[in-house]
């Protein structure tokens, strides 16, 4: 007895935010792109100033400009110092996919890194966890980032100048996820976003995201088709889902669109939050949104995952 009180007494109250930077799809300007900040937490914003850990889910072209606007914001102060995005503070930073929306901002983050927040006398740059599959990292490089990013004065720069990589390898049960705080653990799963001849051909993940102290989870869909065969077991268990959405029907879409989504159950639905929505969100025919599903996510609001 008294053994359980001790421990008890002992138990750390811990904490999993997320906030979009930005809630809208590739092409929005009323919103930026859907780009996510994680933060986790020893005792709670209330009661810190600082996370403890944080984690970004992609950093699209509007990212630095999103990150900017909620530096701003009470209780997010902590990103800034004497004016500027202070990329320091942004520990981990998972891709899920290589779209602009998802990796335009990764470039000033390394040239930051580098070149403003570096260490001055030993000329180390500040380098955040790039966390990724294996072949999204390396394509990541080849294909996009290295265009800016390799040259250097004096030779040619690679990916592990600016970012520690961490390769993960769905299908792997130990080199399958990562975890932040020790106890969080996120698990990226392909989505059915692109495919060039078949489904998965193209790689992109959506995460699930489980508490192992608590045993709750929470659903973040990444950019996908709608799916519901593949996700369902994921939507039931998830306390909270994140589910991307497009707004308009096409014959052939590469993101979930509403009437698709509209047809999920309903205990599924009360608990989804929609992002990567196009800036037509607020207009009439989608007035009944916000009464069948969580709603449309906000940007720059602090959803507690877990805590
Ligand atoms: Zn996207
Ligand atoms: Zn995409």
């Amino acid at each position: 007895m008294a053994d359980g009180l001790f421990a008890l007494l002992w138990v750390v109250i811990t904490m999993l935010t997320l906030t979009f930077l930005g809630v809208g799809s590739a092409f929005a300007k009323r919103n930026f792109q859907s780009n996510v900040l994680i933060e986790a937490w020893e005792r709670g914003p209330e009661h810190q100033e600082v996370p403890d850990d944080t984690l970004l889910i992609d950093f699209g072209y509007t990212g630095p400009q999103a990150l900017y606007e909620l530096m701003q914001k009470p209780g997010f102060d902590y990103l800034s110092r004497n004016g500027k995005i202070y990329y320091p503070v942004i520990r981990h930073v998972f891709i899920t996919h290589q779209h602009g929306d998802h990796i335009g901002g990764l470039e000033e983050m390394a040239i930051m890194n580098m070149y403003v927040f570096g260490d001055r006398e030993n000329g180390r740059p500040y380098k955040a966890q790039l966390i990724s599959s294996r072949s999204i990292l390396l394509n990541l490089w080849d294909n996009s980032l290295k265009g800016g990013l390799s040259a250097m004065r004096g030779r040619h720069a690679l990916l592990q100048d600016y970012f520690y990589i961490r390769a993960l390898q769905p299908g792997d049960s130990d080199k399958d996820h990562f975890t932040i705080l020790k106890h969080y653990r996120f698990r990226p799963f392909a989505t059915d976003h692109i495919q060039i001849e078949r489904k998965y051909d193209w790689p992109s993940y959506g995460l699930f995201v489980e508490d192992t102290q608590s045993g709750e989870s929470a659903f973040f869909s990444g950019d996908t088709r709608f799916d519901y065969p593949a996700y369902a077991p994921m939507l039931q268990q998830a306390k909270i889902c994140f589910h991307e959405v497009q707004l308009f029907d096409e014959p052939s879409p590469v993101h979930a669109t509403l009437t698709e989504l509209r047809t999920l159950p309903g205990p599924i639905r009360h608990k989804t939050w929609l992002y990567h929505y196009s800036d037509d969100w607020d207009s009439k025919p989608f007035e009944d949104v916000n009464g069948l599903f969580a709603g449309f996510a906000e940007p720059h609001r602090r959803y507690v995952i877990f805590g």
